[in-house]
């Protein structure tokens, strides 16, 4: 197993209103906790995005942030380099949207990156609140949870399979999918940070950056994570 584990924050200054940096930092803890090296390595707007990390994660964000993202993506393609050798990437609301072939902001339809199969268009009114999902995938077996707060209303194409089935709050558009999973990227509409709602998906994607089997990570007990599920979940 990797000693050493390199966490690649994108465009924290753009994509970083909802908190979802949190996500790194649960990365690294739990790498840490296990006795692994791990540091987390932000891209600015203004830094080269390279491929060389293990593992990726970008955040959630306002509209017009979100357009300098998704251009600064296009212009130093570092993020397509890594999802191209399946190096694991997190990506969370405006992340989702960036991620896909296009949105709405400040009126009109902007191209993303297209690593994931979805076309994002506005809701006819914001979902914000509590999301619960169950599992959409073999690769998770614990419901998930987040919060929503999104004016986008995302459609997935055959590519792309969803994330979690919706049993709480709106998810992608309407009720019934949340999220995204397609080759090594794995979107959702949940802030929290999702992360450290859900230790399985944070679990799921070290054992991915590691190149090992989640099973084979020494499990870690921690009851505060355990009672903030309790509460979110019940
Ligand atoms: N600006 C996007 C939307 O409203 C994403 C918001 C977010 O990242 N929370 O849909």
């Amino acid at each position: 197993m990797a000693k050493q584990l390199t966490i690649g924050l994108i465009l924290p200054d753009v994509l970083g209103t909802y908190g979802d940096d949190g996500n790194a930092l649960v990365l690294r803890q739990r790498a840490r906790m296990r006795g692994l090296d791990a540091e987390i390595r932000p891209f600015l707007l203004t830094d080269e995005i390279t491929a060389d990390c293990d593992v990726y994660t970008l955040g959630g964000g306002e509209d017009s942030a979100q357009v300098l993202a998704a251009e600064r993506l296009k212009a130093s393609p570092g993020l397509q380099r890594a999802a191209d050798n399946g190096t694991p990437i997190l990506a969370i609301c405006a992340g989702l949207q960036v991620l896909g072939h296009s949105f709405n902001a400040a009126g009109r339809s902007v191209e993303g990156i297209s690593l994931i199969d979805a076309t994002t268009t506005p809701l006819s009114a914001r979902a914000i609140g509590e999301v619960t999902t169950t599992p959409a995938t073999d690769l998770l077996a614990e419901p998930l949870t987040g919060f929503e707060n999104h004016m986008g209303g995302t459609v997935l194409g055959p590519d792309a399979q969803p994330l979690g089935r919706v049993t709480r709050g709106v998810g992608n558009l309407d009720s019934t999918v949340e999220g995204a999973v397609q080759g090594s990227v794995i979107a959702t509409y949940m802030h929290g940070p999702v992360l450290a709602r859900n230790p399985q998906l944070a679990d799921l994607l070290l054992a991915r950056a590691l190149g090992v089997d989640a099973a084979e990570l020494a499990p870690l007990e921690l009851d505060v994570v355990d009672a903030l599920r309790a509460e979110r979940l019940k």
